[in-house]
Formats: structure tokens, C-alpha cells, sequence
């Protein structure tokens, strides 16, 4: 073969792992501060297996249905598993989200923290909540209003969820970062201290700015919905 070789290219898990402990270094931040969620929403199992043989345990899922269908058998194959609800919960299916999440990023509602509260005391599990602020006031997206951030906080406490942060998806198409500072300037007013936020596009930026979680997923798996996913 006289063809030159490509380069070899890092993989996924490995990109995005050195993409935020340069951005965490820059920032003056420890890459290890940072918690990576890999989110495997519409993919297979096998699509799954490979983060997790590298060793990877951290899961974003965004549907209570589809992480009940995929996760119980691959926590039993791979222990220490810590699974994340991403996406929009419904009240109804709270049970069965403190059942099977480690951590809950969509507390947005007076409805959801009740929910949430009574199945927490049912069951004695206690997943962190994070509560999602509809940082660009987007009336389609779901998170609370900032005006209404302060009472959300105080009933999910009067609650007794464990409330650990804030959470935000910034509007698409606009620079992130002045919303990324934003929810930051929040949760300092607020004494929390985890940020979930950042994804395949703009995770680095959400870094410097003082992310503790990541939601990663298509610069992990590929695009959804692609032939491939
Ligand atoms: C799907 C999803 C992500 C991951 O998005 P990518 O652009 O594929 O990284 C992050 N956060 C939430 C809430 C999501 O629904």
C-alpha cells in the first residue's frame, strides 16, 4: 500500500473529554469539577455499549420510557451507572422517574415539584434536582420564568426535593454565552452551585462560564436520526 495513512482521529468519548478539560484549564476551573452526561437518547444499546466499555457512566436520557426500556438491563451489565432525566417530565410519570433517574434536570413547575415531593417521600429515593430556567423567556420552551425562579426554589425546598442547581437550554441560533453567564449570575444569587448546561455545540463555552454538568449528545453518537443512529 503506498496510500498515506489517514490520521488517526481521537474518538468521541475522548474529544469531547479533552475539549472540556482544556475549556475547564482556560477558565481557571479543574476538568474534574466538570461531570460529562452522555446523552443517549434514541440510540440502541449498542450504540451505548462502547462509552461504556471505555468506561464512561454517566447517561442523559430525555423520555422516562425509553430510559425504563433500555437502562435496566445495561445497569445490570455495566454497575455504577448514574442515569439523568434531561428532558420535560410529566407529573404522572414522576414515579416511575425517582425510581429509575439518579438526577432530574427539568424541575419547572409548581405541579412537577409536588409530584415529585410525594413520590420522593413514597419511595425514600432522593434523585438531584436541578430546576430548569426558561433563560431566553422563549414561549415555547419549557423552564420557569426567571421572575417566578425564587418561589419554584423555595416550594421545591418546602418539598423536600434536593435541589442542586439550575438548568437552561439557551435560544438556538443565538450566541450561548450571555445566557450561559445569566444562569450562573442566577444560581450565585440563589447559593447553588451546579450549572447543567452546555451541549454538542457550545459545551466548551458553557465550561468557562461555570458548567458542572455537560449534555452531550450528538458530538458523542452522531446526529439522531441519521442512517447510522
Ligand atoms: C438532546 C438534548 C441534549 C443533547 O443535545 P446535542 O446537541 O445532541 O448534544 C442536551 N440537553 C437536552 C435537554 C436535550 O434534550
Amino acid at each position: 500500500m503506498t496510500a498515506a495513512t489517514p490520521p488517526l482521529e481521537a474518538p468521541p468519548l475522548e474529544a469531547v473529554v479533552a475539549g472540556i478539560a482544556h475549556a475547564a484549564r482556560l477558565a481557571g476551573r479543574k476538568p474534574a469539577d466538570v461531570t460529562l452526561i452522555a446523552v443517549s437518547k434514541t440510540h440502541e444499546a449498542a450504540a451505548i455499549r462502547p462509552l461504556l466499555d471505555a468506561g464512561h457512566r454517566v447517561f442523559g436520557e430525555n423520555r422516562v420510557a425509553e430510559a425504563a426500556a433500555k437502562w435496566p438491563a445495561l445497569r445490570e451489565a455495566y454497575p455504577g451507572v448514574a442515569l439523568h432525566l434531561i428532558g420535560q417530565l410529566q407529573s404522572n410519570k414522576a414515579d416511575e422517574a425517582v425510581a429509575l433517574f439518579d438526577a432530574i434536570h427539568a424541575v419547572d413547575r409548581p405541579s412537577l415539584v409536588e409530584a415529585l415531593g410525594k413520590a420522593m417521600a413514597k419511595s425514600g429515593r432522593r434523585p438531584d434536582c436541578f430546576v430548569q430556567v426558561n433563560i431566553g423567556a422563549e414561549e415555547q420552551k419549557g423552564g420557569c420564568a426567571i421572575a417566578d425562579l425564587s418561589a419554584l426554589l423555595d416550594s421545591a425546598r418546602g418539598a423536600g426535593l434536593p435541589v442542586v442547581g439550575l438548568m437552561c437550554i439557551p435560544p438556538a441560533d443565538l450566541e450561548p454565552a450571555p445566557y450561559f453567564a445569566l444562569l450562573a449570575k442566577l444560581a450565585r444569587e440563589a447559593g447553588l452551585d451546579r450549572l447543567s448546561m452546555g451541549m454538542s455545540s457550545d459545551y466548551a463555552t458553557a465550561v468557562t462560564l461555570g458548567a458542572t454538568h455537560v449534555r452531550v449528545g450528538s458530538a458523542l453518537f452522531g446526529a439522531r436520526g441519521s442512517a447510522a443512529a
